[in-house]
């Protein structure tokens, strides 16, 4: 490992892809980044890893779409080797009687006609609403939220401001979507697709996206936004698709990394934090697990606010309200997340044979009350024995995963317990229900099971022992209406300002949330860039790259200009407000 500078200007806990990204901002506006990663890899959950012997995959993250445009662009992903392909069709539901719904490809509403003309005639107006939803929430992803703030009108003033633009966008919207909005927060996944359609397969296909990765019933209250969460992404232009990055979810990361080195970011590999040191009230470093002390002006936090505020920093240090908000984070999806290496592809009974269904999301789940029933059976037993699996097999669209004729397959399986009850642990149980997930599939694609080559199984507790995700929660932190916006991670810290100063975080349990996006590490570097790199420049003038602005075709000199007005009305709060202090 190489040895690094004794003292940096930036030093960034967790090389996730947010950590990534928002260290390549950092470094090209000219601050001097470190980056401390745990593993032996970067990329925290979108890494691509050989499972079994020639077989490689996703390991935990397996499809894009959340990722933003505006980073892909600024950070050069496609010219350091991303290449992203839409699937051929969208999603594939067989069914348990044989038939099928196979969405995508132009060919969604007589498919959806099969079960109800009615429900293919509404089609359109449900896409049309959510899409221009979800344009507002694009819109919103990469800017910071208004923080709630207690402070004077000076603090308060571009809150204000910030809080007139998300009205202004919120007008935009006519009467009938504003509700709608309204509701996509507040109900559920199962009551607003009730509203819209009458058949059993559409609700199961679109309402799958409220539940994934969220350890809820497609009927419990706020699991609609969950499912709005999902479709606000796009591929390669295409609004709401998903995709497959080449190499796997790894190969967006690795892009990541070699911008990030282009820019001149330090990474250290196998170099986990222990401890985040703060004195006098401010974080000026970190205490690596191998004992090395590092320091540097500003550290910011890739991980899931409850590893940082709850084990990696001393309680006395920390605020008593943020304690107890860490204390009441809901966290822990009820995920099991597996890989597969394949003699030969599946073949469904209720479309036989090879075609662009393969390339699909195929949900095995057929309405929203066999979700449920998943769901209530996982809160009795510790995982449902009739779960939730979603299917996809990337070596239908990338060859480079697996040897020819053979294939990988990614399982995506809801619904199980985030820590088993009753004293149970899950390496006790890894091998019995990933024998259930296996069923599952059997039943629809008989001879799946016999095809299986090898397979590597993540419960909740091997997620979060691999990759620091606390109760495996793939979005470090539910996305539920209390814990989003202005409150994600919590009221007062919405402007990725950790609770003292100095402190920053960046990860998926920042404003816009989980998923692989980018979002968070974009605009937390726009927050930390506004509070270092204002009052004199972060580096000398010789020794600064060619400055490349946050946003394309915004100049160098107007970032600074509104750099130094918002540091004007913010930033002091990192030099001179003292915070409120635990109880010691
Ligand atoms: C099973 C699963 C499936 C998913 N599927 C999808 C999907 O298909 N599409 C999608 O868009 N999203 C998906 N997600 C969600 C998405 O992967 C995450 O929300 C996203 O990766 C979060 O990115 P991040 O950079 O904020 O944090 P992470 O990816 O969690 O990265 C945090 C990093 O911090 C490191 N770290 C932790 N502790 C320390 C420490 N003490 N010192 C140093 N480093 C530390 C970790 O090792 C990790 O590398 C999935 C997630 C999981 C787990």
């Amino acid at each position: 490992m190489a040895k690094g500078p004794e003292k940096c200007d930036v030093l960034l806990v967790g090389g996730g892809h947010n950590g990534l990204v928002c260290a390549t901002y950092l470094a090209r506006a000219g601050l001097k980044v470190t980056v401390l990663e745990r593993r032996h890899v970067v990329g925290g959950a979108a890494v691509t890893e050989e499972f079994h012997p020639g077989f490689r995959n996703s390991v935990a993250s397996y499809t894009v779409s959340l990722l933003q445009p505006r980073v892909i662009a600024d950070l050069d992903l496609h010219a350091h080797g991303l290449r992203i392909v839409q699937r051929k069709r969208s999603n594939f539901l067989p069914l348990p009687d044989h038939r099928y719904l196979l969405t995508g490809g132009g060919e969604t509403e007589p498919q959806v006609a099969k079960f109800s003309r009615r429900d293919a005639e509404r089609l359109p107006e449900y896409e049309r609403r959510l899409e221009a939803i979800a344009d507002v929430l694009r819109a919103l992803a990469l800017q910071p939220p208004p923080n709630v703030t207690d402070d004077g009108w000076w603090k308060a003033l571009p809150e204000l401001v910030r809080a007139g633009r998300l009205g202004r966008r919120l007008h935009a919207l006519d009467e009938t979507l504003r509700q709608e909005l309204l509701d996509l927060f507040a109900i559920s996944a199962g009551e607003y697709l009730d509203r819209w359609f009458e058949s059993a397969p559409i609700k199961a296909v679109l309402g799958f996206d409220g539940i994934v990765g969220n350890y809820a019933s497609p009927y419990t209250p706020g699991s609609a936004y969950v499912l709005l969460h999902h479709v606000f992404g796009e591929v390669n232009g295409v609004k709401g698709a998903w995709g497959h990055a080449i190499g796997g979810m790894g190969a967006i990361t690795q892009a990541m990394a070699k911008a990030a080195l282009a820019a001149g970011v330090e990474i250290r590999t196998d170099a986990g934090v222990r401890e985040v040191i703060v004195e006098n009230w401010r974080a000026s470093g970190v205490v690596a697990d191998s004992g090395e002390t590092l320091r540097a002006r500003a550290v910011v936090a890739n991980v899931n606010p409850k590893l940082l505020y709850e084990r990696l920093m001393s309680p006395n240090v920390v605020p008593a309200p943020t304690r107890e908000r860490m204390t009441n984070w809901r966290c822990g999806s009820g995920t099991l997340r597996m890989n597969v290496a394949l003699s030969k592809l599946p073949d469904f009974s209720a479309l036989p044979g090879e075609g662009e269904h393969l390339t699909a999301g195929i949900i095995m789940a057929p309405d929203l009350d066999y979700m449920d029933r998943a769901y209530l059976d996982a809160r009795v037993h510790g995982w449902s024995k009739e779960p939730i699996v979603e299917m996809l097999i990337p070596s239908t669209l990338d060859d480079t995963l697996a040897p020819a004729g053979q294939h990988v397959a990614s399982l995506f399986c809801q619904h199980v317990q985030p820590e088993l009850s009753g004293g149970r642990s899950w390496d006790d149980h890894r091998d019995e229900v990933a024998d259930v997930m296996v069923a599952a599939v059997e039943k629809y694609a008989p001879g799946f099971s016999a095809s299986i080559l090898g397979r590597q199984v993540l419960t909740p507790l091997d997620l979060e022992r691999t990759f620091g995700l606390i109760g495996g929660d793939i979005f470090h932190g539910a996305l539920s209406p209390n814990q989003l916006f202005s409150a994600r991670p919590m009221i007062g810290q919405a402007d990725y300002r950790g609770a003292v100063p100095g402190l920053y975080l960046c990860g998926a349990g920042t404003h816009p949330g989980g998923g692989v996006t980018g979002a968070p590490g974009h605009n937390a570097a726009k927050v930390i860039i506004s509070d270092l790199c204002c009052w004199r420049p972060c580096r000398p003038m010789w020794e600064r790259r060619k400055p490349r602005s946050l946003y394309p075709g915004t100049s160098y000199r107007g970032l600074r200009r509104s750099t130094l007005r918002s540091t004007l009305c913010q930033g002091l709060r990192h030099n001179a407000t003292k915070p409120v202090l635990a109880d010691s």
